[in-house]
């Protein structure tokens, strides 16, 4: 017992953590990166930013929809789109709240709505995310733009998506996923 609360405190993290390590290894879609890269980048970009637990662990996680399908490494390069936010979100309700799950469910969203936004955000996207955008419906237009923002945490999942965008740089250094999992472990929903 006391082994187990000090290690993570809960055995769900490290449910979550075998996934990370074991399915991170899959590359991230066409980038110089792999899932677990990604995931710990886009983790520490939100802890850098002071986002705080909730989307610290909501960017460690913002993915983990790309590691419980089967669709391959990069359904978006064969025209498929793999809806792994809604996948994502699913997965990650049975343990989290909203402010964890919402901008994990939104994320891809966010993408759309800065695209429409903000064209400098557009024209700096990765070759994979405008692959994937067009799959997940383009840009917002002005109207979809704000019934976004009207949504509870689409705030966060714009930053949140911002942290996902730059999570993208081959061997960029970060902490490993121990780092990250007293935060993660924080989020949890009072086990029982
Ligand atoms: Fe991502």
């Amino acid at each position: 017992m006391m082994g187990a609360t000090a290690r993570t405190g809960d055995d769900r993290v490290e449910v979550l953590r075998n996934l990370l390590l074991t399915k991170g290894v899959r590359q991230y879609g066409l980038d110089d990166v792999n899932q677990l890269e990604h995931a710990l980048q886009a983790a520490w970009h939100a802890e850098r930013a002071g986002t705080g637990d909730a989307l610290v662990t909501a960017a460690l996680l913002h993915d983990i929809g790309h590691m419980v399908h089967d669709l391959g490494e990069n359904p978006a390069a064969e025209g498929i789109d793999d809806l792994h936010e809604q996948v994502g979100c699913r997965f990650l309700e049975r343990w989290f709240g909203p402010e964890v799950t919402e901008p994990v469910r939104l994320h891809v969203a966010a993408k759309r709505y800065l695209c429409g936004a903000e064209p400098d955000y557009a024209a700096g996207l990765s070759s994979d995310s405008v692959r994937s955008l067009a799959l997940q419906g383009g840009p917002m237009d002005a109207a979809e733009q704000r019934a976004f923002l009207a949504l509870p945490h689409s705030e966060a999942a714009v930053l949140l998506r911002r942290c996902d965008e730059a999570a993208k740089v081959a061997g960029l250094a970060t902490p490993d996923v121990a780092y990250f999992l007293p935060a993660v472990a924080r989020c949890l929903r009072p086990a029982g």
